[in-house]
């Protein structure tokens, strides 16, 4: 029977989000325990494989989720196109797993989104899953937790243009450069985004490290319209400029907006409204504390305003301001769904089409990462909370699996060597080893 202090031992976070330490998360008690295998974010479908290829273990990770929140019940929340995939899933179900078969929008993966499709329960403004007796994990994490050893891979999908889309399980540490190459860019000159196209961030370099909660690379053709309006949102004077010239207050943006249809206090209209009115820097001000609901999905700006422009990226400037300020949004959120909300869904069919994403279609099917890399930088902070300290020293020798960094008793992750190796480096960041076969034991006490 594993325990909290064996996730926390092996290392588990979150692969699907911010990397938040795993055991905590299981320690709460919930009545509802529901698996988020929405994958929402368009093109990308590692979690669908992993369901495909490592069922049991997913399940075995699953009945050891339930077992630590004490959940009477768990609900597996996956999307219903996925016909074959769910038939597959039913027939290894426990009778207290269902499988809930969401139809296809963004954000179908929102937690909170994601916990009023599948239970009707409102998560309120601020508050966490567990204020409504629910914990969610993600098929990864799940996965992680059934295989019972530390974290010393991680799963992504590799698409866009590329010649083999392809979702993959790496080492690790091992560079984007050397991932995306398995999958053969189709142009000489591109951009890259971690993550998806809704959500994710542009890539400033390609020799960073793949991460435990690494979820996907896309490879989008240099000046694809994606890449630059995330470039846009880059820049906060950017944000403001073109917020303050041409917002004509429509609203479309808050009609739309997942949160606000929930009956969070967010509206980005009047995040844009009061960019109207300021010099266009972003400070904390409390009149602007609705803000702080916002889930940073991206779907005003990429779908809903029909003047081109970036209310998401002034609400979540906007928050960053508030959070570093450490203020409160004081008003009494609804915290009600809006009794339209299911025909303001956010149709996957519109998304592709209108980012211009259908040319990119693909599945490419579940593959692991060729022999061994050369060398991994693990960094020492893959997680929500404090940085692990290296427990190696320069010159060991380490097999995969071996514990080189500990967060001792603060929050956060142990680190784990992706592959057998030399520490060749330690850095205030991250530890750099080089693949090489180990020494007979008596060798390494001698080294
Ligand atoms: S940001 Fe766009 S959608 Fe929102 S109010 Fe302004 S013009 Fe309308
Ligand atoms: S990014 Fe926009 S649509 Fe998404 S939650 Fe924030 S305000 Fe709402």
């Amino acid at each position: 029977m594993i325990k909290a202090t064996d996730i926390k031992e092996w290392g588990i976070v979150g692969a699907g989000g911010a990397g938040f330490p795993t055991y905590v998360k299981l320690g709460a008690e919930a009545e509802i325990f529901i698996v988020n295998a929405a994958e929402c974010e368009p093109l990308l479908h590692k979690d669908k494989e992993i369901l495909f290829h490592h069922t049991a273990q997913f399940f075995q990770g699953l009945a050891h989720c339930i077992r630590l929140t004490r959940a009477k019940r768990a609900i597996i929340g996956i999307k219903g196109k996925y016909k074959e995939l769910i038939k597959h899933l039913q027939a290894h179900c426990p009778p207290e797993v269902a499988i809930f078969a969401l139809r296809n929008f963004y954000p179908a993966g929102d937690e909170i989104t994601l916990i009023y499709e599948t239970t009707g329960r409102v998560v309120g403004a601020g508050e966490l899953p567990i204020s409504q007796q629910v914990v969610v994990q993600n098929v990864e994490t799940i996965l992680n937790i059934g295989r019972e050893r530390p974290v010393t891979t991680s799963f992504l999908t590799v698409g866009g243009a590329v010649a083999h889309p392809m979702s993959l399980e790496v080492p690790i540490g091992v560079s984007f450069r050397e991932v995306i190459a398995l999958a053969q860019p189709t142009c000489e000159d591109y951009t890259v985004m971690i993550g998806g196209p809704m959500m994710g961030k542009l890539c400033e370099d390609l020799d960073t490290p793949v991460v435990k909660n690494t979820g996907g690379l896309l490879v989008f053709p240099k000046g694809h319209q994606l890449t630059a309006i995330h470039q846009d949102m880059l820049d906060p004077g950017r944000v403001a400029k073109i917020g303050k010239a041409a917002c004509d207050q429509c609203s479309m943006c808050s009609e739309l907006c997942p949160r606000s249809l929930l009956g969070h206090p967010v509206k980005p209209h009047l995040a844009m409204r009061g960019l109207l009115f300021s010099d266009g820097s972003f400070t904390a001000d409390e009149q602007q504390a609705h803000t702080l609901s916002c889930c940073e999905c991206n779907l005003c700006t990429l779908m809903a305003c029909p003047e081109g422009l970036l209310p998401s990226q002034s609400c979540i400037l906007n928050k960053r301001a508030l959070i570093r300020e450490k203020k409160r949004f004081t008003g009494t959120p609804e915290n009600q769904a809006h009794p339209l909300i299911a025909y303001r869904r956010m149709p996957m069919e519109r998304v592709m089409a209108r980012l211009d994403l259908n040319r990119f279609r693909n599945s490419g099917p579940l593959t692991t990462f060729p022999g061994t890399p050369h060398q991994v930088t693990v960094l020492l902070q893959q997680h929500i909370g404090a940085p692990a300290t290296p427990v190696v020293r320069q010159g060991d020798f380490v097999a995969a699996g071996t514990k080189i960094a500990t967060v001792g008793d603060q929050l956060g992750a142990e680190i784990h060597a992706p592959i057998n190796g030399n520490i060749q480096a330690i850095s205030k960041t991250s530890i750099l080893i080089t693949h090489c076969q180990l020494p007979e034991p008596k060798q390494a006490e001698d080294a």
